[in-house]
């Protein structure tokens, strides 16, 4: 199959954005948006780096790419609308690239979103880089910089699943087997409906988890000039989680990345809405900290753990590439 060929396998028959003027197909593709801002991000998928073919199989690694750029559009509270997906493809996954973008378009559909281009080049590597795009209504986009001194620090899901489940597909040699823990690192969830309900309150702060919530509520702090303290027992695991060591499960939850979860800051005030919006969409809601004073001191940007024995202050937070 030659990159028209295939361009053309993937092309969709029908649009459903109507703001969509033209798709694949040109040298560019065009919508019009007058009302609403425009919310957009890029994300990279590296064989070698972010998968393997012993770690995701191909129908799920379309499936993948595309769920943690939309996690990043959650995380803003935004509704995807479209995506391009630009595919550095070796020889030897010729024969996968279909399900590789079938896996895609099977969580692209129920977004209602439309594939509008793209790029299709030979490497030796395999590389998935999608471009979403999404829109919000004027000036409700949720970043991070928002949280102030008394907020409740909460997450969607449960923690360390991706990292389990990882740790599951590598070591086949594991007395521990957990499907669900395997497919929560293949096949992660964003929370888009649950960030969506979140724009309607005055003032949240919201960070998705791509690299660990340690990491994540690093970035808030710094934002938002304030310091977290989290409650390590009040992280939320799954079941299955619970099979493994205490001192893995402690090390997954707060570093494990790719969980996709998000972790947000809201006044005590808000709280319960935020609980509410939980159960009308279905997403598991927990505290898991709070917003700390920053009374007689003027540092900021400091995550604690809260244990048994006290405050403790994170040191290392989670996976950083070009470390
Ligand atoms: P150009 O040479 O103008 O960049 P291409 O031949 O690369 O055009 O692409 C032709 C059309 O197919 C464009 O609309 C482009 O966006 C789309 N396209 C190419 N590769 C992909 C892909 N992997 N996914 C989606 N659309 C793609
Ligand atoms: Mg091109």
């Amino acid at each position: 199959m030659d990159e028209f060929t295939f361009i053309r396998s993937i092309q969709q028959p029908s649009y459903r954005q109507s703001s969509l003027q033209k798709g694949i197909g040109d040298d560019a593709a065009v919508f019009r948006e007058t009302q609403r801002d425009i919310v957009t991000a890029v994300d990279t998928f590296v064989e070698g780096i972010h998968f393997t073919k012993k770690t995701i199989p191909p129908k799920y690694i379309g499936y993948r790419a595309l769920a943690a750029n939309l996690s990043d559009i959650a995380a803003m509270g935004a509704t995807p609308t479209f995506y391009l997906a630009s595919a550095v493809i070796p020889t030897s996954w010729h024969g996968f690239i279909k399900d590789i973008f079938q896996g895609m378009r099977q969580l692209a559909n129920r977004y209602h979103m439309d594939l509008i281009g793209g790029d299709t080049v030979s490497g030796d590597r395999l590389m998935i880089t999608i471009h979403v795009i999404g829109t919000i209504d004027r000036g409700k986009a949720i970043y991070r910089n928002n949280a102030q001194e008394g907020d409740i620090v909460f997450v969607t899901g449960t923690l360390g699943d991706s990292r389990a489940g990882l740790y599951l597909l590598k070591e086949k040699s594991s007395t521990v087997r957990s499907t669900y823990l395997t497919r929560r690192h293949q096949k992660p969830s964003p929370r888009v409906s649950f960030a969506q309900k979140l724009t309607s309150l005055d003032r949240i702060t919201l960070n998705d988890i791509s690299d660990g919530i340690a990491s994540e509520a690093k970035e808030i702090a710094l934002a938002s000039q304030q310091n977290i303290v989290l409650d390590v027992d009040l992280i939320p695991i799954s079941e299955d989680f619970k099979q493994f060591p205490v001192k893995w499960q402690n090390e997954w939850k707060l570093f494990g990345g790719e969980d996709f979860e998000l972790l947000g800051a809201v006044s005590r005030n808000s709280w319960y809405k935020v609980k509410q919006f939980g159960k009308e969409t279905n997403t598991k809601v927990s505290k898991v900290g709070y917003i700390l004073h920053t009374e007689h001191t003027n540092k900021y940007g400091r995550v604690y753990l809260q244990t048994d024995q006290g405050f403790k202050e994170i040191e290392k937070y989670g996976y950083i590439h070009l470390s």
